[in-house]
């Protein structure tokens, strides 16, 4: 698992977002905008940069130059071009962006309205606007190259249209790049909101928005919101209506697998016209880890219900992908929708996969998940069991 926040030694200069450089030949002019990286020893340090980053593989320590700079502990040397990292003044470091990783994803707020039994990223009643000015700072600082950025909560659209104009920086900052935003979808209930949000009209955004259950009380139960599946499934529409891109997500565990063949029914015949519908492994990490007991179901005991899924969906013609989930634990039937999905920097494989000689095809398990729980059935493939 990358590191992506630690406490930082010898920090001299201001603090702040940073945009990493590793050529020493840049342009003086174009110098002033970014931050040196220093891998191993440069000598003499190139002259201009507004910092100098020194990744502290060979305890190095303080021993630096006499020049704005901050010394990062050796966890950081996945460090590259372009990245992003912002400076606390009170000596802390967190990286905002890795140009090199597909899997960027951008934290809005920790407020939310769903309290929901394996929330991830556990909701905070604080106010955290401080973030979107943070985003607003980072977008322009992010390469135009980039192909997909994401943009996770908390409920992202807690902040109403200031969310919005978040969207509208980011399309004009980033004409080319796709975005993912995760949304629990409720505030499109409003007409009027989901028409500003449709204007802003984006080239390539897709809503992530969870449905959990074709029957409301599971769903409210499951996000622990009295009134939810109604406010989502109008906004889901609305949304539609509009034209907007929304993928379905439906995270699976004890709570949502038993119905989970007649949800996939409820949702080809009611909801037919949704761009995807994401079948999401467990991630334990969170409040999952609290509530794991009534969460947690080994993947190898639901194959055949997510094939049966899998297969509803299809039957329709509806797109379907198969999330976060090692690829020996699913059903041959359900490879046409496998998606090697976990981010980078929070995936592993176990002990037994050493041998597999489809390592390379799947997307192994949560880093979570080794430490707390998989399942005792992995079966590596071997080239003769390759097409069993
Ligand atoms: S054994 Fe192979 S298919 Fe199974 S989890 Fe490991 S790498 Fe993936």
């Amino acid at each position: 698992m990358l590191k992506l926040h630690a406490r930082t030694t010898a920090l001299r200069g201001p603090g702040g977002l940073f945009s990493l450089e590793t050529r020493a030949d840049l342009p003086l002019v174009l110098r002033q905008s970014k931050a040196f990286l220093v891998h191993g020893s440069v000598r003499p340090l190139p002259l201009g940069f507004v910092l100098y980053v020194f990744i502290d593989a060979e305890g190095r320590g303080d021993q630096t130059e006499d020049v704005p700079c901050v010394v990062l502990p050796g966890e950081f040397a996945y460090l590259g071009q372009d990245d992003v990292i912002r400076l606390t003044d009170d000596g802390y470091v967190r990286v905002l962006f890795r140009a090199s990783s597909p899997h960027n994803s951008i934290l809005v707020t920790e407020q939310c309205n769903h309290y929901c039994l394996m929330c991830s990223q556990p909701p905070k009643n604080v106010d955290d606007s401080w973030i979107l000015r943070e985003v607003r700072q980072l977008l322009p600082l992010i390469p135009r190259s980039t192909k997909q950025i994401g943009f996770t909560g908390g409920e992202p659209m807690f902040f109403g249209d200031e969310f919005l104009d978040i969207l509208r920086l980011a399309k004009a900052c980033l004409p080319q790049t796709s975005i993912h935003v995760l949304s629990n979808g409720r505030r499109f209930a409003d007409p009027r909101f989901a028409q500003h949000f449709a204007e802003i009209e984006h080239h390539d955004l897709m809503l992530g928005i969870p449905v959990y259950s074709d029957d409301p009380a599971r769903h409210d139960y499951v996000v622990q919101a009295p009134g939810a599946f109604d406010e989502t499934i109008r906004g889901i529409l609305n949304l539609k209506r509009l034209k907007q891109k929304v993928e379905l997500r439906i995270v699976l565990h004890k709570q949502t697998i038993e119905r989970l063949p007649k949800l996939a029914e409820f949702v080809a015949r009611n909801l037919l016209f949704v761009d995807q519908v994401a079948l999401m492994g467990l991630e334990i990490t969170g409040f999952t880890r609290a509530n794991f007991d009534s969460l947690w179901i080994d993947p190898a005991d639901y194959r055949d219900v997510l094939s049966e899924a899998v297969g509803i969906l299809a039957a329709y013609g509806m797109r379907c992908a198969v999330y976060n989930h090692p690829l020996c634990l699913v059903n041959r039937d359900v490879e046409h929708a496998y998606v090697k999905s976990i981010s980078d920097w929070k995936n592993e494989y176990a002990p037994e996969c050493a041998p597999c000689t489809r390592k390379s095809d799947c997307g192994g398990f949560f880093t979570s998940n080794i430490k707390h729980a998989y399942s005792n059935k992995i079966r590596p493939f071997f080239e003769y069991n390759k097409d069993v």
